[in-house]
């Protein structure tokens, strides 16, 4: 499913897509919200996303994975304060296609001075960090991460099972993978470079994200490293007890799909040429 297959519009906007010399001078943020049933978790966090967005400069792509619980009516009604864009898969496509055919609409529209963030819908994530995120870019990282695990982190609101299993994958990734900087390797929050994302879509295509779940986050940081990005992190205060649906990620398929992609990263030949 790429976003030329899918159904990318407009639901709302102040004053419609910038001009492009206003681009050049105003860097802005593109949020990307993959949503799967987030009808509820939705309202919440776009109300704080508009409050921290000044006049056009956060643009928020809400990718519907297929919802059946009304997603996409939420943000076709638009909101308040904020340019929301509606990302549309007719059926479920799970985690990786929907941040992949994210990225890909707020590509097609971002310019190469501007931010790509991905957050998840469910509320647990504080948009008050995107301007964390946006001074770190500006001061010269590519990619940085909101991260549970250095000072000022912490994800104890969330169930121990959960906890366990993002303490496990970081350990593992950071021994076996070494990516320098990161500490939380499978954090759903996250923002990019956009001329990083650019270069890095430009090689993969497609194949930017192949993991159908999960593992995603992991895989696109390990086929960005290639690209020799400077990755910082940021305090993340996981705000679990937000969260009002139940929980998506199934434990022992992430687990199955984190020791695929390490397999598969290792067989994997490095890009013919530096990227
Ligand atoms: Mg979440």
């Amino acid at each position: 499913m790429t976003v030329d297959e899918g159904d990318v519009r407009t639901t709302s906007g102040q004053g419609g897509p910038a001009l492009p010399d206003e681009r050049r001078t105003h860097a802005r943020a593109h949020v990307v919200l993959p949503a799967y049933n987030e009808a509820a978790s939705l309202p919440p966090l776009l109300t704080r996303l508009a409050e921290v967005a000044p006049a056009g400069k956060i643009v928020a792509w809400v990718v519907d994975d297929g919802s059946s619980d009304g997603t996409a009516d939420v943000v076709a009604g638009g909101w308040p304060g904020l340019d929301l864009r509606l990302v549309s898969h007719p059926v479920n496509l799970g985690l990786g296609q929907a941040v992949q055919s994210g990225l890909r609409a707020a590509l097609a529209e971002a310019d190469e001075h501007d931010v790509v963030v991905v957050m998840d819908a469910d509320d647990t994530h504080d948009p008050a960090l995107i301007r964390d995120l946006e001074r770190e870019i500006a001061a010269g990282a590519d990619v940085v991460i909101c991260s549970r695990f250095v000072d000022g982190g912490t994800d104890a609101t969330a169930p121990p099972l959960r906890r366990l299993l993002s303490r496990g994958a970081a350990v593992l990734f950071r021994r076996v993978l070494r990516v320098h900087g990161v500490r939380d390797c499978t954090s759903g929050f996250r923002a990019y470079r956009a001329s990083l994302l650019a270069r890095a879509a430009a090689h993969w295509g497609e194949r930017l994200i192949e993991e159908r779940g999960f593992a995603c986050m992991v895989e696109l940081l390990l086929k960005l490293r290639h690209c020799r990005p400077v990755v910082t992190e940021v305090p993340l205060a996981l705000r679990y007890d937000r969260k009002r649906g139940p929980s998506k990620i199934r434990i022992a398929r992430t687990v199955w799909q984190y020791g695929k992609l390490l397999v598969r990263d290792r067989l994997s030949p490095a890009p013919y040429r530096s990227l």
